[in-house]
């Protein structure tokens, strides 16, 4: 319902919401009214959906105008919940103005919150706003400041939105191109237009922000500038398909690689982690300063519980720099701040014989003293989460605000001479003075002795049952010092507090670097952690793959069997392997361990192996499992087709390629011949190592003729009918397939698994060249049969001829 109505005949505060909703067509409009913000009209019924609060109705003019409203301090939580559906908020505040046309207070838009440039959500994974112009990929998450620049080609774009999971992005105006791969992605990111002139693709970013947000920005760090050359390429479906951050079971943590390796103490070390997994290293010189970092941190006993204990108590000191910066910090956040800053000394004196690079990660941690104590001595033990009500500073932070302070001591003193001045005077020991909220103070007698009251004097302000409430001009002067001295209390904190605020900006560089260096520690702390407690131990690289007794970390953290472990060795002679085995045996389990073996050298963990040589890849692609993109409205074999291709086209004789049954979504023969004609490409263009799984038995004779292929199997055995899985991988093909063996472990009915080995029994001796899969496959038919019993040297043509006649009307 669009707000019809003509303006004249609303109230003034109409008028006004209606005005500032004109200028926010596109966002939810909150407008602040004393304790609520409230909605109207469509906004409202919007709102009142997707929060799930009671609509009510508000007198318009000649119409209800619906309405709705959330309280002012529970707002964040709101505001979290509508810009993760996607909407756009448009904050909308009362200012200290009065309007003197209309007598009512001015509001103004203080904020436009977007899905991504929202920084209060409650969770540490990072939001990111992007935005593309000019070949370059840039996003930031603005709540920790962090910017990344990428040098993407426009047909990779939608991978790459789909790889950061964006929430926001900005492309030009007018690109029929962008709008195309933008809407190509997976994640559903809002789509902002942008319509300034700007050079470079940062300029979109900086100013979309400032425009939101309604002031500078200062707060951005430098832009991680990515190349492809030092770090691990992965693209979305690979990292989905890889379930490195959420199981693509249930979508969730837990069951994925993020599930086992997220047990950081603090935000920004998680940050860190999401990071190094999206964007592992290729850096051997970096790799092996970590891995030595973890040699350390492993050899003494206590050093990783004693970090992991003390970082447990820092805040997230980069949400909270952002909030300096947005002039958003609370006292009681800046109380964190200095919290967090104590902890640095124990940390630094844990790390003070250290060299390498715990030594320079803590080396900072001692620099920070002065700026703790100052905040410290600045704020009462507990300061409140408002900036606005006063009770911020400590006795001794102000000369000015100190007298305030303690005017309401002196007052209290003064209030006690006067009480015991006033029973001299009235010869009333029981007078006494008290308060409450709307009378002010005053003086209060029991009803029997109100008679001795001297009216001249004492002015009646109270009757209750049993007693008489007085003031008089001394004690109106008292109370008058005291709320005049409250008022200006409160004003001159919060004053005050915003010169604090203003000042602790200088430190933004200081502390952004130590918020890194502080998640950094975490970081390989965690990895330490991790190591130790699933008995991981460090890699070495070369060029070539040496894996003794690899395990897939994640399964074997959840079977309750033991893990069966596996060697890999791949090298120049030996770049590649065809794994068969039956289902169930365990193909897809190896080859994606040793994709997550690969991944966690990169970021320079430890790896579940007794010992592993890696390469250092620049790539990897995956194709595995049915990752059907119903959105984009492909088949499951398109979708096959199109990663195969993009992994192809990218990969180098460095990258990974692992490929799980290729071409099992179309007719064998087409199957067959897709899968063969991928290994040869890739051995006789690409080169790079491979492991590629199969059911196809005719895919694993190409070893005699691609020089660098090997048969490899998953061993299961047939015992007593039943299929024994060994889930050991050893050199040749497996000698037969056993789906029906698996149908039955399924309890497929008794009568089809009996019908599916006979049907197989056929195939196997009719050959596969005869037989058209899935059609019911015909036994000798009638017309066969009285072919096969004529004598044909007995019969005549004429004779012939009317049989075929009859055989046609038969068949018809
Ligand atoms: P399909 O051909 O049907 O896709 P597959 O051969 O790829 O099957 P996986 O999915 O890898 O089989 O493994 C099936 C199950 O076997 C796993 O979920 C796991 O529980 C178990 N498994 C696999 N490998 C091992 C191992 N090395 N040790 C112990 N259990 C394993």
């Amino acid at each position: 319902m669009k707000p019809a109505i003509d303006k004249a005949s609303v109230s003034p505060m109409m008028q006004q919401y209606l005005t500032i909703k004109d200028a926010h067509p596109e966002a939810l409009v909150l407008f602040r009214l004393g304790d609520f913000y409230e909605l109207f009209f469509d906004d409202a019924i919007t709102a009142s959906k997707a929060l799930n609060i009671v609509l009510t109705a508000r007198d318009a003019g000649s119409q209800k105008a619906p309405m709705c409203g959330v309280p002012y301090h529970a707002v964040d939580k709101y505001v979290e919940r509508l810009v993760d559906d996607g909407f756009h908020v448009a904050i909308c505040e009362q200012t200290d103005e009065i309007d003197s046309a209309t007598k009512i207070v001015k509001r103004v838009v203080t904020k436009l919150i977007t899905p991504g440039t929202f920084v209060d959500y409650t969770d540490d994974d990072p939001r990111y706003l992007a935005a593309y112009h000019d070949g370059q990929f840039a996003y930031v998450n603005v709540a920790s400041g962090d910017v990344y620049v990428e040098a993407v080609p426009a047909s990779l774009l939608a991978s790459h939105i789909a790889k950061i999971q964006a929430k926001e992005v900005i492309i030009a105006t007018g690109s029929k191109r962008m709008e195309l791969e933008v809407s190509m992605t997976s994640v559903t990111p809002r789509v902002y237009y942008a319509k300034h002139p700007y050079q470079r693709v940062l300029d979109l970013l900086v100013t979309y922000i400032e425009d939101t947000q309604h002031q500078a920005i200062q707060h951005l760090k430098e832009p991680l500038e990515l190349s492809l050359s030092d770090r691990l390429h992965m693209d979305a479906s690979t990292m989905t398909q890889l379930e490195l951050f959420e199981s693509s079971l249930r979508r969730e943590k837990r069951g994925s690689l993020r599930g086992l390796l997220d047990v950081e103490k603090t935000s920004m070390g998680r940050r860190f982690l999401l990071d190094r997994m999206a964007r592992p290293y290729r850096d051997l010189s970096k790799l092996n300063t970590q891995f030595d970092a973890l040699d350390t941190l492993q050899k003494s006993v206590h050093l990783t519980a004693d970090t992991r204990h003390l970082l447990d108590m820092i805040f997230d000191i980069d949400r909270l720099v952002t909030k300096i910066n947005f002039s958003t910090v609370s006292p009681k956040e800046l109380r964190q701040l200095e919290a967090s800053l104590s902890i640095l000394p124990k940390l630094a004196a844990l790390y003070e014989s250290q060299t390498g690079l715990l030594g320079k990660l803590t080396s900072t941690f001692t620099e920070f003293q002065e700026l703790q104590t100052f905040i410290d001595n600045m704020m009462v033990e507990t300061p409140p989460l408002s900036s606005k009500e006063g009770g911020i500073f400590a006795l001794g932070y102000h000369a000015e605000l100190d007298r305030l302070i303690t005017v309401h001591e002196r007052v209290n003193e003064s209030l006690k001479a006067l009480e015991s001045s006033e029973q001299e005077r009235t010869g009333i020991k029981k007078l006494k003075i008290g308060y409450n909220k709307p009378f002010g103070y005053y003086l209060e007698v029991t009803k029997g002795q109100s008679g001795n009251m001297d009216p001249e004097r004492y002015t009646r302000k109270q009757t209750l049952v049993n007693a008489e409430r007085y003031i008089t001009p001394e004690l109106k002067a008292i109370e008058e010092e005291l709320f005049t001295a409250e008022a200006k209390r409160i004003a001159l904190e919060e004053s005050l507090y915003h010169d604090v605020v203003e000042d602790l900006q200088r430190h933004t560089k200081s502390l952004q670097a130590l918020a890194l260096s502080i998640a950094e520690l975490d970081y390989v702390t965690s990895l330490s952690f991790v190591a130790e407690k699933y008995r991981w131990n460090r890699p070495t690289f070369s060029h070539v793959m040496s894996v003794q007794q690899g395990r897939h970390p994640v399964v074997e953290a959840y079977l309750s069997d033991p893990f069966i472990a596996n060697d890999i060795d791949l090298d120049d002679a030996t770049r590649m392997l065809l794994i068969t085995g039956p289902n169930m045996s365990g193909k897809s389990t190896y080859i994606r361990q040793v994709a997550l073996m690969v991944i966690l050298a990169q970021m320079g963990s430890f790896v579940p192996a007794e010992s592993a040589t890696l390469p250092l890849f620049d790539k990897i692609f995956t194709r595995i499992g049915a990752s059907d993109d119903v959105m984009l409205g492909q088949s499951t074999f398109m979708v096959e087709m199109l990663e195969v291709n993009q992994a192809l086209a990218q990969a180098s004789k460095d990258s990974l390629l692992l490929f799980d049954e290729i071409g099992r979504g179309t007719a064998t023969f087409d199957g067959v011949a897709i899968a063969q004609a991928t290994l040869e490409y890739i051995h006789h263009e690409i080169k790079c190592m491979t492991l590629f799984s199969t059911h196809y038995h005719e895919l694993t004779s190409l070893e005699h003729t691609l020089g660098t292929l090997k048969n490899v199997h998953v061993s299961a055995k047939e015992v007593g009918g039943e299929l024994v899985f060994y889930h050991q991988v050893k050199p040749g093909a497996v000698d037969k397939s056993y789906g029906i063996h698996v149908a039955k472990l399924a309890k497929l009915p008794p009568s089809l698994i009996k019908r599916a080995a006979t049907v197989l029994t056929e195939l196997e001796t009719q050959g596969v060249k005869e037989i058209t899969l899935f059609e019911q496959p015909k036994s000798t038919s009638g017309l066969q049969q009285k072919l096969d019993a004529l004598d044909l040297d007995q019969l005549s043509p004429k004779d012939a001829l009317a049989l075929l006649y009859q055989w046609q009307n038969d068949d018809e």
